[in-house]
């Protein structure tokens, strides 16, 4: 593939730039026909030939925006007149005007609707399989390019493209290769037997409040910092046999935080994609459909409380570039929206089933791509005027000293920094007090984003039939940042003297013959874990003395080389005491040898548990099911942590199946498949049998329950009425043990299945500790989100810790790392690892 590419590229550099006949079309330049079934270009082809296009053309400008986590160059492309480009400094200086209009006149913000251009983002690609919008991209980027037509001009001139033909490349090119590796096999066009992003895989688009991936970073920083687009589309793909297409309008709940002329520009750009489709002969366009308009974790969602457009379409798929032949009787509803595949208000026209092929998806994008940039070109003015009102009203909200203040002075210094610098990066402004106060004004563009994610959530209890359920949460239904990061942030009122903030990077001492670190923040791990590979540290079981105070039990003593070899991974708001020396009462400390459990399922909750014990200094192994079957894990690890899986997919790699479902899953070649069976249960077993701890996060806790014979039960398991939606929830933390040190009395846990732990008194042989319960009164369990039928976990246990021959167990029932969104219990995750070293 590179050999036609390069002589391509090297052909081009020849011709004349700024004539149209010297653009080549992707298919030229790839030496393939994109589009064509089984055929589809990679990350880098399609990075190679936006390089060309911006060589040969002066309306595209590619930009990279940084690298990824596999180290590829992530790029948006700028696609727009060739006044506009040169001119683009200035129009972003328009656009952040409008985005942040304080202090403007009436007169200056109509001299600055007129001068502005519509800013369009359009990304493409996040899932990896969704690969038509990466390929149609080339295409409709070729054709904006070389047209001469009054109407694209026009388009052209009254708007600048912003569109990025795919926000996860590394998933892009190892999907590309997965499928051109099984081309012809019966394994054509089925799943990958790993993550599609190394670290989160599909949970790629629900990081965008939290921005812990380094593709977020890079697009957030080009959305909220340098570009600030009025309108967002995401381009996606759903499955393959209901609607062709969604458009927005969304479907229910719609968040009443956000601006109604988002949802009144989203409507008009939606109706006019199905308007455009329809005329083209598409069929099964279909709106208010399964996606709603409630929940900031994905791309284009969170830029919702931005006062941005953002809209989602979702394309039916084929087998990745293999077309399907769907027979029309199994065409179906996606029950919201949609209860019976037929004709309906918002799908007039039904699509009859057939053969659906990469072609498709790509041409039916295509239209859509169009459309958005025709309405954005045809309502520029509008459009402006509009963002402008969102900004302005978000301003308005608040009164002008209205502020969330975080306390410098808390128990988690690092975690309430953390949570600071999160919001600046995402573009909100900050002020700091004398004291170290950080202030959040909420009189910004930005205070209703504020608000949303310093509060707790309410979910929506929209009913669409009188007398029915409630339509349920799509995804999470709660994300207030302050109790998922165990950090203080309160309404406040601004005070008069303050400074714009920055972050104060931390500075610690390192002369010194001991330093300590009292427990309770994250972050102290990644301080520990440095400085146990560059000298030793003592933990204390119990309150100590050391430099004429008491330090509480879990606080860690560095000696002065691991204090050298820590410093370096110190963050803002961490600090330290030098102490003359560790006190004997103190037991030394050495580092876990941790394994994590991967199943061949592409568990994202596996991909996220490995991210932060990296992230944080664990260096965790990876242990499949062919590694915990072989045995003798304890000459290798102190500690195995299995991810929130089900205890079916452990066990046997297959996921549990309702009775008479029908749901097809294609297979993977036989050395990605099966599970730990009985020879990794008794591996596991005698692993902790003969000292070793096993870390069961949520679901995997039925797993070790059963396998293990704990005293233990999931009490919840059968609760009547009981329903969760990612929600957070009140424990009570119980004090003096090793998992438990440096914890508050009360964390907020992240919750969103039916399990609690009864547990019973056990033999003499074995201890069983509860380290943490939901309250005893039911209306005291919920903080945050939604949930049905509290009384079936108050009063049991969130997590347990139990001894198990030479070794231990802990199971965390609740959600400990949910996608790195709660730092506040990371330390239960932690604890039990350093846990797995003690005597
Ligand atoms: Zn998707």
């Amino acid at each position: 593939m590179k050999t036609p590419a390069l002589a391509a590229a090297a052909v081009l550099t020849l011709a004349t730039a700024a004539h149209p006949a010297s653009v080549p079309s992707p298919s030229e330049f790839l030496g393939m026909t994109v589009g064509a079934d089984r055929t589809v270009a990679d990350y880098r082809q399609i990075l190679a030939y936006f390089k060309a296009l911006d060589a040969a053309s002066p309306r595209v400008e590619v930009e990279i925006l940084g690298k990824t986590t596999l180290g590829e160059d992530l790029f948006l492309a700028a696609i727009s007149s060739e006044a506009n480009l040169a001119n683009r400094k200035r129009l972003q200086e328009v656009a952040r005007k409008i985005a942040d209009p304080r202090g403007l006149t009436e007169a200056e913000t109509d001299a600055l609707i007129r001068e502005g251009k519509v800013f369009l983002f359009i990304t493409c690609n996040i899932h990896s399989t969704e690969i038509g919008a990466s390929q149609m991209a080339m295409e409709w980027a070729y054709a904006l390019a070389t047209a001469q037509d009054a109407e694209t001009k026009r388009r052209l001139d009254d708007v600048v493209l912003l569109l990025l033909p795919s926000i996860n490349p590394d998933g892009q090119i190892m999907e590309t290769e997965w499928y051109r590796k099984n081309l012809g096999t019966k394994y054509e066009g089925g799943r990958m037997p790993w993550l599609y992003h190394p670290y989160v895989g599909h949970d790629n688009n629900r990081d965008w409040f939290m921005l812990t991936q380094k593709e977020t970073q890079a697009v957030s920083r080009a959305v909220y910092h340098e570009w600030l687009p009025q309108v967002w589309l995401d381009e996606h793909q759903m499955g393959s046999t209901g609607p062709r297409i969604f458009t927005p309008p969304y479907a229910e709940p719609v968040d009443p935080d956000i601006h109604p002329l988002v949802w009144r520009d989203v409507n008009l750009i939606g109706a006019n994609m199905g308007f455009r489709l329809e005329q083209a002969g598409k069929s099964g366009v279909i709106y208010g459909y399964v996606f709603d308009a409630y929940w900031p974790g994905g791309t284009k969602n969170t830029a919702w409380w931005k006062n941005v457009s953002g809209l989602l379409t979702e394309v039916a798929s084929a087998r990745f570039a293999t077309p399907v032949r769907i027979e029309p009787n199994e065409l179906s509803g996606g029950g919201k929206g949609l209860v019976e595949y037929g004709t309906q208000t918002n799908f007039p026209n039904p699509w009859p089933g057939g053969t659906w092929r990469l072609r498709d998806i790509m041409d039916y994008e295509r239209i859509a791509s169009d459309a958005i940039l025709e309405t954005c070109a045809e309502r520029r003015a509008d459009f402006l005027k509009n963002a402008l009102a969102r900004a302005r009203a978000a301003i308005a909200t608040y009164g002008p000293r209205d502020a969330f203040r975080i306390p410098a002075d808390q128990r988690d210094a690092a975690g309430a920094a953390r949570l600071a610098a999160l919001l600046a990066e995402h573009g909100v402004e900050l002020m700091a007090a004398a004291n170290g106060d950080v202030y959040v004004p909420l009189a910004q563009p930005y205070g209703r984003f504020v608000n949303e994610l310093l509060t707790a959530q309410r979910y929506p209890e929209t009913k669409l039939v009188p007398g029915k359920d409630i339509v349920r949460p799509y995804d999470v239904s709660a994300w207030t940042l302050p109790l998922m990061m165990g950090v203080s942030a309160e309404r406040a009122t601004l005070p008069a003297a303050l400074a714009p903030w920055r972050a104060v990077p931390a500075q610690l001492a390192t002369d010194g013959a001991a330093f300590a670190l009292a427990p309770g923040s994250p972050e102290t791990a990644r301080l520990v874990n440095a400085g146990l590979r560059g000298g030793t540290a003592r933990v204390a079981q119990a309150t100590v003395s050391a430099g004429g105070r008491e330090w509480p039990a879990g606080t860690v003593f560095l000696d002065g080389a691991a204090a050298k070899a820590a410093a370096a991974k110190a963050v803002p708001g961490q600090s330290w005491t030098a102490v003359t020396a560790a006190p004997a009462a103190a037991e030394p400390l050495r580092a876990p040898r941790v394994g994590l459990y991967k199943p061949w399922a592409a568990s994202m909750d596996e991909g996220w548990t490995r991210f932060v014990l990296e992230q944080y200094g664990f260096e965790p192994k990876t242990l499949d099911n062919k590694a915990v079957r072989a045995g003798s894990l304890n000459a290798a690890f102190d500690a195995i942590v299995l991810p929130d899986v089900t205890k079916e997919l452990i066990a046997t790699g297959k996921p549990k199946r309702d009775e008479g479902a029908m749901k097809y899953s294609p297979e993977l070649p036989p050395e990605y498949t099966g599970g730990l069976d009985k020879e990794g249960a008794a591996a596991l077993k005698d692993f902790v049998e003969k000292g070793g701890t096993l870390v069961a996060l949520s679901s995997s806790a039925e797993y070790v329950i059963d396998e293990l014979a704990l005293p233990v039960r999931n009490g919840a398991a059968r609760a009547e009425g009981f329903a969760i939606a990612g929600s957070i929830l009140r424990a009570e933390v119980a004090s003096g043990h090793p998992v438990t040190d440096g914890l508050p009395g009360e964390v907020a846990v992240f919750q969103d299945e039916a399990l609690a732990f009864d547990t019973v008194l056990p033999g003499s042989e074995m201890d069983r500790r509860v380290l943490a319960s939901y309250p005893e009164a039911p209306a005291d369990v919920l903080l945050s989100g939604w949930m049905r039928g509290p009384e079936a976990i108050a009063r049991k246990a969130a997590a347990v810790a139990l001894t198990y021959g030479k070794g231990k167990v802990v199971l965390l029932g609740f959600r400990a790392q949910h996608r790195a969104q709660t730092p506040g219990t990371f330390p239960f995750v932690f604890n039990a690892l350093y846990w797995s070293t003690a005597k």
